[in-house]
């Protein structure tokens, strides 16, 4: 049965990656006490990481879950309040805002968007069949299982390059199967993947089907340039081809663009008054940990300036009332 809080927050973050954690920090040491829901497996994007070599403050790199740890601590330190349950539902018509989850329903009158954005997936066949069982989008979670096996990992950008690096401690090979002949990831990071003396790439390739019952032993590939399809002998895929935005609750209520992304004029407010946003359900562009906690930053200061003026409003009304 539904349990109604019934304390009206100042305000509610959703998300708990660098933007929901820095909107955290920055409202609890303005006083807000905002309450996280930092869904159950909490930190984002960077839980599922290695090393983060390119914070700053960080000479010699972090750990992405350590980091994120650093992250918590520090929103809870100033007294911001974290459930580790995921939001089913909002309703936005408001303030106040409704936010609710499987257990519990909440008024707020501020809300800061930082749900981030998952995996995708290539929905292929043998795909889910054989997910956890060869196929994974997570090479630190399931890296080790692959100890001298043939791994790929499919994709072009830094996340490729990152997972064929991490893998190379596993594998006894590891091939990165592209789409195009060009790698979207960063100079740095193709450069160090394609000097590593494990890593090889076929190039203009797409991932038709993967193969093997009951654990993967293969991949149906087809050559893009002469379409010739094939079966390539491997034991694990892991996927690395971006991520969709987490922004199935707000349908319908917050703007979206065609890939599902938060619209917002100046990156910070949504259509609807008092709600903001933050991190990568908006960033399409540079989809970083330090750009997303800059955006949860500044998302924090316009809701609290919103919440003064709401305050002030309200305090209006009861005079002349
Ligand atoms: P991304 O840059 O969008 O790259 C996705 C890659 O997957 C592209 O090469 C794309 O091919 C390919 N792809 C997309 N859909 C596909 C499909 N259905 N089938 C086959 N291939 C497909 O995503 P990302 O690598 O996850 O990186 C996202 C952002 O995070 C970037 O800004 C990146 O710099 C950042 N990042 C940084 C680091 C780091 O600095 N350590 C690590 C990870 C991520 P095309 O190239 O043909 O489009």
């Amino acid at each position: 049965m539904e349990r109604s809080a019934l304390e009206i927050q100042k305000l509610v973050i959703i998300g708990s990656g660098p933007a929901g954690l820095t909107a955290a920090v920055y409202a609890a040491r303005a006083n807000l006490r905002p309450l996280v829901f930092a869904g159950h497996q909490y930190g984002g994007q960077l839980m599922l990481t290695t090393e983060v070599e390119n914070y700053p403050g960080f000479p010699t790199g972090i750990m992405g879950p350590e980091l994120m740890e650093a992250f918590r601590e520090q929103a809870e330190r100033f007294g911001a309040r974290i459930e580790f349950v995921d939001v089913t539902r909002v309703d936005l018509k408001g303030p106040p805002f409704t936010v609710a989850t499987d257990e519990a329903s909440y008024k707020t009158q501020g809300l800061i968007v930082a749900t981030g954005a998952s995996a995708r997936w290539l929905n292929v066949p043998g795909e889910s069949r054989l997910r956890g069982r060869g196929v994974s989008t997570c090479a630190t979670c399931d890296g080790a299982f692959f100890k001298e096996k043939k791994i790929v990992v499919v994709g072009g950008g830094d996340s490729a390059m990152e997972e064929a690096l991490f893998l190379t401690r596993f594998g006894s090979s590891v091939t990165v199967v592209h789409r195009r002949d060009a790698l979207r990831a960063s100079k740095i990071m193709a450069d160090r993947a394609k000097a590593h003396p494990k890593i090889d790439f076929v190039w203009n390739t797409a991932v038709e089907e993967v193969l093997g019952d009951p654990v993967m032993t293969g991949l149906r590939l087809r050559n893009l340039v002469n379409d010739r399809v094939y079966e390539y002998e491997a034991d694990a895929l892991f996927i690395a081809i971006g991520h969709d935005p987490n922004t199935g609750i707000f349908k319908g209520q917050l703007e979206l663009d065609k890939a599902g992304y938060i619209v917002s004029e100046d990156g910070v407010r949504t259509n609807v008054e008092g709600v903001f946003v933050a991190g990568d359900v908006y960033d399409i562009r540079y989809k970083q940990a330090i750009t997303a906690a800059g955006m949860g930053c500044k998302a924090s200061m316009e809701a609290e300036k919103y919440l003064e003026a709401l305050e002030a409003e309200e305090s209006e009304q009861r005079v002349s009332a």
